[in-house]
């Protein structure tokens, strides 16, 4: 594997592989690689002859009180997981690298950045689809690798690459999980022994709305609170929010329909740390 840290070094590449036709996988991470970043770069390695990963703890997604200067990082580690992982390529680029201090743009998202994760963390997915149109002009990946964690992300990078006509295909890959149900982040190591223990209630809350609908809920209402109610069982919980909502937009019908995609959306503090997860769910 090679580790390449500027741009003007990974353009000379990308061009080099594109000359010979190579099928290029790209795994966007912000580093502390654990097993679901390791589930990405193995799909990524079934479908392309090169797989370039990105590790950029990217600044512009953090809003000003967040975690942006504790965010775990672990590049050694990252190594040792991506060599594992058969990635050829690691793109380690500093801030500066990517952000020159004469930075202008910016890049605004209608709609589905004013809700759930959006809402709550203003200017979140704006960061977001910066880095990501960035990393995409750089790499020219054929295809990109996107955990479904972080499901309104994916959508919105869905759309990015629609609306701007990027040549990518967005691939999103199932979420790992501990025996638990805790979905596997990197924020994990946030977590107190106990907290860790406390925290597959998430999973639980999801479990417990997917009992209700198919003994035949349908009403948006008492399938959150079905959610909520579990989540409440634990003191030191704080619900961000726990709805279901429709899977292609995030929009909340009263009545879900025989046939409707949803997905059920999370976000809670566990003490100090945030955490998402989501689960798709098919009405029948
Ligand atoms: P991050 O480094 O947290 O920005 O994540 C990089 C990519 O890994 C994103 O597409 C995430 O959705 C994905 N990812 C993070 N955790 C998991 C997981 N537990 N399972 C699958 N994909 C994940």
């Amino acid at each position: 594997m090679k580790i390449i840290n500027t741009i003007e070094e990974i353009n000379e590449i990308i061009n080099h592989l594109k000359k010979q036709n190579k099928i290029i996988g790209f795994v966007p991470t912000m580093g502390a690689l654990h097993k679901g970043h390791a589930s990405l770069l193995n799909e990524a390695k079934k479908l392309s002859d090169i797989v370039v990963a990105s590790v950029f703890v990217n600044p512009t997604q953090f809003g000003p009180n967040e975690d942006y200067n504790k965010y775990p990082r672990s590049l050694e580690n990252d190594i040792v997981v991506a060599e594992e992982n058969n990635v050829d390529y690691m793109f380690v680029p500093s801030t500066l690298e990517i952000y020159p201090t004469n930075t202008l743009t910016t890049i605004h998202i209608n709609k589905l950045t004013n809700i759930f994760e959006g809402k709550l963390r203003p200017g979140h997915f704006e960061g977001v689809g910066l880095i990501l149109i960035k990393l995409f002009n750089i790499i020219k990946p054929n295809y990109a690798f996107f955990g479904q964690k972080d499901y309104q992300q994916t959508l919105v990078v869905k759309q990015i690459v629609k609306d701007l006509n990027v040549d990518t295909k967005i691939i999103v890959c199932p979420t790992i999980r501990l025996t638990s149900g805790l979905a596997i982040s990197s924020r994990n190591t946030y977590l107190s022994e106990d907290e860790l223990q406390q925290a597959g209630i998430l999973f639980k809350a999801m479990e417990s709305a997917k009992d209700i609908i198919e003994k035949g809920e349908r009403n948006r209402s008492n399938i959150n609170a079905a959610m909520r109610n579990v989540l409440l069982t634990n003191k030191n919980i704080k619900i961000d929010y726990a709805s279901i909502v429709m899977a292609e937009d995030l929009t909340e019908p009263n009545i879900f329909q025989p046939g409707d995609i949803t997905v059920l959306l999370l976000a809670v503090y566990l003490g100090n740390t945030r955490l998402i997860d989501n689960s798709l769910i098919t009405f029948y």
